[in-house]
């Protein structure tokens, strides 16, 4: 052996080109790793789905005849960091080469670029996942500037030729979201399918991550619901195909708390199979395509074009300005946003329905679908002037998918306007009345949403006349919120006084809310 190959935890893509071949001169490791553990304090089923779906991947590879060395947190705690842990084993076993796939993550990435290992060449690759190549970043964005998601979407739809037709959109129509976005009433609650679960033991991870103290949040399962290898991640996309695609844009933006798969109604959860390289967005599009055009008459094009907007679209871009904008893009706080998170963030313990719905679902499965980060939690954050790193904190660490490259621009960018518009033209504020439209949460909360200044009132009506208030420099000649402005301006100084004394009180009072 003279080859040393890094397999990061997010690298998982069987299809990659370094395993077209068995290389005996090859050896493949894949190592649990405090560093990955500590960065960040991650949900419990986070790490336990990355570890598992680490060792299945080492073992697929193995069973496959490459040399891999699997290492666990037992064999990789007498070295500090990586760097470390590849001195030891290139010393070790006398190799001569050390090749990596490029990180996703910025910290990852300057870390490797770093390693010197005396007398062994370095080289880092492509990870071959993503359709938009690396080296093309740099010409679909720059530095600090907003780039429109929809434009950029445009692009890959007719570079990638998906959902084309004669160089036009299939359809007629790029997008289809007018068609989206329903709310669930009661007579949907009964058809929604129940989630497809898996069973997978990490008892084993769970114990190991006890020995080494590792700290998490969230509740620990020693049978992890999340798909773990390849058959997993395929059946779960199968099962998307099957029963959710036909309602997915319809009810993308709904949220219940009524229905026995009320955290994740027709959304995929492919995003931790995704975010590990298991699966490949390509195969995800190509697959949700191919079932579309065989079930025409079943499944509208809204739904199919809705799902592929999110991963063509949304995923590439994200990473797009990620990319583009990092380091600085870490530091970003351009409303001056400098509370800290209030407590219910890590216990659910709040009587805001919407908020304990959320986060008791984020502790207990690591997971909430889109809406529910963008116009619950997100929203709630950027009202109350939360701090920006403290957010990125609880998002980086509480949900399965959460990696900083997704993570960052949707939470600093779109959540919180903190990068001053990289990613969003608008603030995503909004009072209780949205909430009340698109979920049933408002129904049996403690705080009443038709109310603004009230004991019981919902807290996010004052906090959001608040937040457009505090913040009228920077929003004020916006045309996209001349109509919030106005609206404001228009209700009597006594009113606009009420309010406002009334959100200075809940702000005082954050953590009691
Ligand atoms: P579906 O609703 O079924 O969507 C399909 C796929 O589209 C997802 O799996 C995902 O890969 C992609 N996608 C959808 N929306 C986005 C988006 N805005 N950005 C990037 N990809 C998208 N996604 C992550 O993968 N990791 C994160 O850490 C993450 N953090 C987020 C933080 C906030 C504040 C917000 C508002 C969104 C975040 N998202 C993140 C995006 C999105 O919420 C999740 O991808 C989605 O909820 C995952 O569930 P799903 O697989 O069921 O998605």
């Amino acid at each position: 052996t003279q080859t040393l190959r890094l397999i990061l935890g997010d690298q998982l893509n069987a299809s990659h080109s370094w395993f077209k071949q068995i290389d005996p001169t090859v050896v493949y490791v894949i190592a649990e790793l405090k560093q990955e553990t500590g960065y960040v304090n991650h949900h419990v089923q986070k790490v336990c789905a990355f570890f598992a779906a680490m060792a299945q991947f080492a073992q697929a590879l193995a069973q496959c005849g490459h040399q891999v060395m699997y290492l666990t947190l037992d064999e990789t705690q007498h070295y500090a960091d990586l760097p470390q842990l590849l001195e030891y084993i290139t010393k070790e076993h006398k190799l001569t080469h050390f090749q990596y796939q490029q990180p996703d993550e910025y910290r990852l990435s300057q870390q490797l670029s770093s390693v010197v290992l005396p007398g062994i060449a370095i080289n880092g690759t492509d990870s071959e996942h993503f359709l938009l190549p690396f080296s093309d970043i740099q010409r679909e964005f720059t530095p600090k500037k907003h780039v429109k998601m929809e434009f950029f979407y445009r692009r890959m739809r007719k570079r990638f030729n998906v959902l084309m037709q004669d160089g036009e959109p299939f359809g007629g129509q790029w997008n289809f979201d007018q068609q989206n976005r329903a709310s669930i009433k009661k007579n949907d609650l009964a058809d929604i399918p129940s989630p497809l679960l898996f069973a997978n033991d990490v008892s084993d991870i769970l114990v190991r991550l006890k020995r080494h103290n590792i700290n998490t949040i969230g509740k620990a399962e020693s049978q992890l619901l999340w798909p773990v290898n390849r058959l997993q991640s395929r059946k779960l996309l199968d099962y998307f195909c099957q029963h959710l695609l036909i309602r997915f844009g319809h009810f993308q933006d709904a949220m219940t708390e009524n229905s026995r798969s009320d955290w994740s109604l027709y959304h995929s959860r492919l995003s931790f199979a995704l975010n590990a390289k298991i699966i490949s967005p390509s195969e995800v599009i190509n697959k949700v395509i191919a079932h579309w055009q065989a079930h025409q008459d079943d499944i509208s094009l809204a739904q199919v074009e809705g799902f592929v907007r999110q991963i063509l679209g949304w995923r590439e871009y994200v990473r797009g300005i990620y990319w583009i904008n990092m380091p600085d893009y870490a530091t970003q706080n351009a409303l001056q946003a400098q509370r800290p998170l209030p407590g219910y963030f890590w216990t659910a313990n709040t009587k805001m329905s919407c908020m304990h719905h959320t986060i008791k679902q984020s502790l207990d499965f690591a997971y909430a679908h889109h809406i529910q980060r963008l116009m619950v939690t997100g929203c709630f954050s950027l009202l109350a002037g939360i701090n920006p790193d403290e957010v990125d904190q609880w998002y980086l660490g509480i949900y399965i998918d959460a990696i900083e490259w997704v993570e960052m621009p949707n939470t600093r960018g779109m959540t919180q306007f903190a990068d001053g518009g990289i990613v969003a033209t608008k603030p995503y504020a909004a009072s209780g009345n949205y909430l009340n439209k698109m979920s049933d949460h408002c129904k049996n909360c403690h705080y009443n949403v038709k109310l603004k200044t009230e004991e019981n009132a919902c807290p996010f009506n004052s906090l959001y006349w608040h937040f457009i208030q505090r913040h009228q420099a920077q929003f004020g000649r916006n045309p996209r919120m001349t109509m919030v402005y106005k609206n404001w301006q228009k209700m009597d100084t006594g009113t606009q006084q009420a309010i406002i004394n009334k959100a200075e009180a809940l702000l005082a009072n954050l953590d009691n809310l």
